[in-house]
């Protein structure tokens, strides 16, 4: 049997995560320390049977997920806004998806309403991440899809990354660098504006890392989006955060 529970870093500190089949993305849970709002859950320690207490709620303006993890299963409550409300499904192991096959579905009777109303704030978040972080849409987009159907992380087991050149060249004035001769330098790494050229994907995306903190550290850190992409945009309620912007600011501060 597979583990249904994958421990990953979250800054300096370890949390667990665990697939969510109805969001179709990872979320994570502190047990070994606290959430920023005070919010921290027990383990059994059994990772291919987990049980997590209490249950887990997660929120954004017009959608929730809320569940509780019980022994290798997850019970949705009837307050989620998703097709799995109300719902028990036994929760997706871990490798299976890291090998880029999609999570077991639950053959189930589809609502169309709820499923047309998730589709449509589906969008709108994405729009409204892309708007925050000053990225096109379709980007955004590309990079849910991948990490969907991936598991967000590498076969290694690290966090996929994508290093962006077009913050770092910001990043790099902002620490008193100038960064146009560097554009000619290292053209795939500092470049004024945003293009997906550069773009190598999986653990090319950390070469690629490693360069940029040659030239600064901090910058090229602060440069770079963790992969989990969902955890910046869907998870940050949980992590105590009141909007995208300021979770995805203390994630690159905790750096
Ligand atoms: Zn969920």
């Amino acid at each position: 049997m597979k583990d249904k529970v994958r421990l990953i870093q979250y800054g300096e500190k370890q949390v667990h995560a665990i697939n969510c089949p109805a969001c179709k993305h990872i979320h994570i849970i502190a047990v070994d320390f606290a959430f920023k709002n005070g919010a921290q859950w027990t383990f059994n320690c059994n990772f291919q049977k987990p049980t997590f207490g209490p249950s887990i709620k997660l929120t954004s303006p017009g959608y929730c997920c809320h569940f509780f993890v019980k022994e290798g299963e997850i019970k949705y409550c009837n307050d989620c806004t998703h097709i799995l409300a109300g719902k028990t499904v036994p929760l997706p192991e871990f490798e299976n998806i890291s090998e880029g096959k999609k999570p077991k579905q639950v053959k189930q009777k589809a609502n169309p309403l709820k499923k047309h109303t998730m589709t449509k704030l589906t969008e709108k978040q994405i729009e409204k991440v892309a708007k925050e972080h000053n990225l096109e849409t379709a980007l955004v987009k590309s990079v849910i899809k991948v990490e969907s159907s991936g598991s967000g992380f590498l076969k290694d087991g690290r966090p996929k990354i994508l290093f962006e050149g077009h913050i770092f060249y910001n990043n790099l004035k902002k620490a008193g660098i100038n960064p146009n001769p560097l554009t000619k330098k290292h053209p795939s790494i500092v470049y004024a504006k945003w293009t997906r050229e550069h773009y190598k994907g999986g653990s090319k995306e950390y070469t690629r890392l490693d360069q940029a903190k040659l030239i600064h550290k901090s910058s090229a850190l602060k440069s770079t989006s963790w992969g989990l992409f969902q955890i910046m945009g869907f998870n940050h309620q949980l992590c105590g955060y009141t909007d995208v912007k300021s979770f995805v600011i203390a994630q690159k501060e905790s750096e």
